[in-house]
């Protein structure tokens, strides 16, 4: 849950998921769609499904026991090195490198690292400089002890280096413009527009045919373009995504839900639903306005949302 997401933004979907999935029989035995929904709003759907996958594969072929081995860890879907590392020292106190963004940080500011870190090779470095920092025993409290150094004392910017417990060995020259970073990617700026559609008290929805929103439900996609009834920018890695929705008749193919009881969707076009239905915007019929809700300006940070 915390790849690319907040602590603050993770805790209450974590509890509510422990309650449902307190072991990873009950995960093992759920369905895809009760899944995703109890993922709604948090974003990054692969993840989830990869959860339900990996809870699975456990319990058919280890009968239920979680790998403490990093390399076994990395064969389970949705977990790659980061994650594996992380378990085996979190769960498992193995003396493992566990490089998250502050820890790569620490470490890159010890070694007074002048490369790029965001490349394969300043990667290995780091990673070596990591491992020999490490104890023989007691891999937990040595990971939390570098993730905190790195988000309490040796922050990004400017860091508190008299506060730091480590300053006697660390080479930092210039420690706030470490760590050195190859230029970012552009953001890519999209369009994704959809209709809200109406009948009987009853609204239609289409399931997700791309890989970003597997087994999601969808508003439907326009093929006009019309008055914007609700808009909103969200962000998907680099893609800035402006959601765009208009009215529209039902057509054959979209399934009707009752709107007590939707599906799982992914939060910008949950977000729109409700909203429109809270509205209560009809279907735009000839003699009758749409309603505008006012749309996001893009750069807007209030008006961008996870997707
Ligand atoms: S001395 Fe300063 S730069 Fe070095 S690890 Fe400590 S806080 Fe970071």
């Amino acid at each position: 849950m915390l790849q690319q997401t907040t602590v603050a933004a993770v805790i209450p979907f974590f509890e509510r998921w422990m309650r449902a999935f307190p072991d990873v029989w009950s995960l093992a035995a759920a369905d895809e769609e009760s899944v995703l929904k109890l993922w709604e709003g948090l974003g990054y759907y692969s993840r989830a499904r990869n959860l339900l996958r990996a809870a699975r594969e456990i319990v058919a072929s280890q009968g239920g026991r979680i790998p403490s081995d990093p390399l076994q860890l990395c064969k389970l879907p949705g977990i790659g090195p980061y994650t594996a590392s992380a378990i085996a020292a979190f769960a498992f106190d193995h003396p493992v490198p566990v490089l998250d963004a502050n820890v790569l940080r620490v470490v890159a500011r010890l070694r007074n690292f002048q490369k790029a870190i965001t490349n394969a090779s300043g990667r290995r470095f780091l990673e070596q400089s990591a491992c020999s920092l490490l104890p023989e025993e007691n891999g937990c409290l040595h990971a939390s002890a570098l993730m905190e150094l790195g988000a309490l004392i040796c922050k990004a910017g400017r860091p508190d280096c008299p506060a730091c417990p480590v300053k006697k060995f660390c080479l930092a020259r210039n420690p706030e413009k470490l760590p050195l970073k190859a230029a970012r990617k552009p953001v890519i700026h999209e369009r994704d527009l959809r209709v809200f559609a109406r009948k009987n008290g009853r609204i239609f929805l289409v399931p997700s045919t791309g890989p970003r929103w597997k087994g999601l439900w969808l508003l439907p996609p326009a093929v006009s373009e019309g008055k914007v009834l609700f808009a909103l920018w969200h962000t998907v890695t680099r893609h800035k995504i402006r959601l765009e929705v208009f009215a529209a008749r039902p057509r054959a193919g979209w399934q009707s839900f009752d709107p007590a009881a939707l599906p799982p969707m992914p939060s910008p076009h949950r977000l729109a639903l409700s909203s429109l239905l809270a509205s209560n915007i009809a279907p735009r019929r000839k003699s009758q306005s749409p309603q505008i809700i006012p749309a996001f300006s893009p750069g807007t940070p209030a008006g961008t949302r996870r997707s």
